[in-house]
């Protein structure tokens, strides 16, 4: 019996993940379950799935959680704010989690997690983006076991030489390059004059996956594969130049790894994030994720095109980040944070993104990223600026 930790159990991850959990109560019970500040939900998931702790970010909201709490039967206690988060992420009670909050938040539970050596289901891709290099050291340095989540990270994993040995080494083993596959959103198609009209509404309308709002928007600019692709240097050591980009728009073959020998080795499904989920919770074994078996014939067909980098300036901010090295990629990072958010709270047209993004980049210098102080400070001088710039 594994128990597992959500940070972010009311977000869309988080949801999946107690979907599948509730499959298999013989091997998983939960030990906490983290929100910023749905009550509601939180209450929900507390009277359900019953764990030893609920935390919430926000102090006023642990109290209304606190007090409903204490009119039903459920004995979950519950606890507020930040370190807080940090405690259910490394303690001894747990053996798994899953990390799940969006954005810069939670890179330090995740960092806690890998500092206690747990294994770690990693959706929480800003993570490593912001820190890659601080992050792969304590995960080694801890023997912390960090299975990636997002879909195209978990492809990878599970197209890699040798199943079940240490997965993150590339190095000799035959790989010319991974290629990540990438849906291209709700405006693959649209005319490019189009793109500085586009909604919120249209921006998170996602053709294939249905995920938290962040995501969706990063999906629409594309940004979502460029930090995927940051994700995936410091997940496997691979130099940009080994990391390629297709649209792929039915997002059935979730990524793919390109040997020297000519074999392309593919893993597909239905796009549901319960599949890597699943994966991750069980592995080395297999569980069932309550997704569909993937119907071929119903698919009919599988399109490939190239990544347009006039359609997508995000995905080419994203790879210039990366070679820039440094804190360029959490300089990116959080420039991005903002500049969605402007978006969405309309301030900003959709095509300013890019360009917030790209300003923000080329007037901040770019730091060595290795010390948590730095990667924070270069983070805070980032969003100062993108909110300058988007006032
Ligand atoms: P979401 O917005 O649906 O959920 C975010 C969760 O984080 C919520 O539980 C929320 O309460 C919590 N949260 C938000 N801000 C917080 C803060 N400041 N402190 C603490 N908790 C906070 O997001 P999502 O779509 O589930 O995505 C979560 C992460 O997983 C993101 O990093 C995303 O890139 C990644 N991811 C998501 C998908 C997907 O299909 N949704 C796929 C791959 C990767
Ligand atoms: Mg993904």
């Amino acid at each position: 019996m594994k128990a597992v930790t959500i940070l972010g159990s009311t977000g869309s991850i988080g949801v999946s993940t107690l979907d599948v959990l509730a499959r298999h109560p013989d091997k998983f019970r939960v030990f906490a379950l983290t929100a910023n500040g749905s009550v509601d939900t939180m209450l929900q998931q507390c009277q359900q799935y019953r764990p030893n702790y609920a935390v919430m970010l926000d102090h006023d909201a642990a109290t209304k959680l606190e007090r409903r709490l204490a009119q039903t039967e459920c004995q979950t206690q519950v606890l507020a704010g930040e370190e807080a988060l940090q405690q259910v992420a490394s303690s001894d009670e747990t053996d798994y989690v899953v990390a799940a909050i969006v954005g810069a938040a939670g890179l330090l539970p995740t960092l806690a997690a890998a500092r206690s050596g747990k294994r770690i289901l990693l959706a929480n891709k800003e993570a490593l983006v912001m820190s890659g290099a601080l992050f792969m050291r304590e995960v080694i340095h801890n023997q912390a076991t960090l299975l990636p989540v997002d879909s195209e990270h978990n492809a990878i994993w599970q197209c890699m030489p040798v199943a079940g040995e240490q997965r993150y080494e590339f190095e000799g083993k035959g790989v010319r390059r991974i290629i990540l596959t990438a849906s291209g959103g709700p405006f693959r198609d649209a005319d490019l004059a189009s793109l500085e009209h586009v909604t919120p509404e249209q921006a998170v309308a996602h053709p294939n996956w249905s995920m938290g709002q962040k995501i969706s928007v990063d999906s629409a600019t594309m940004m979502n594969k460029g930090l995927e692709v940051i994700e995936a240097h410091w997940l496997f050591g691979l130099q940009s130049s080994q990391i390629d980009v297709v649209l792929h728009r039915q997002s059935i073959i979730h990524s793919m790894v390109d040997y020297d020998d000519g074999s392309v080795l593919a893993q597909m499904g239905n796009p549901d994030m319960r599949t890597p989920i699943a994966n991750t919770l069980a592995w080395p074994e297999r569980i069932d994720s309550g997704v569909e078996p993937l119907d071929l014939v119903a698919a009919g067909r599988l399109d490939f095109a190239k990544a347009d980098f006039e359609r997508f300036p995000c995905l080419d901010l994203a790879y210039q980040a990366l070679d820039a090295g440094g804190t360029s990629t959490a300089i990116l990072n959080a420039a991005n944070e903002v500049a969605v958010a402007a978006f969405l709270a309309r301030q900003i047209k959709f095509t300013d993104i890019a360009k917030v993004i790209d300003q923000v980049l080329n007037k901040l210098p770019s730091n060595q990223a290795d010390s948590l102080e730095q990667v924070l400070a270069d983070d805070a001088a980032a969003r100062r600026l993108a909110v300058e710039l988007t006032a």
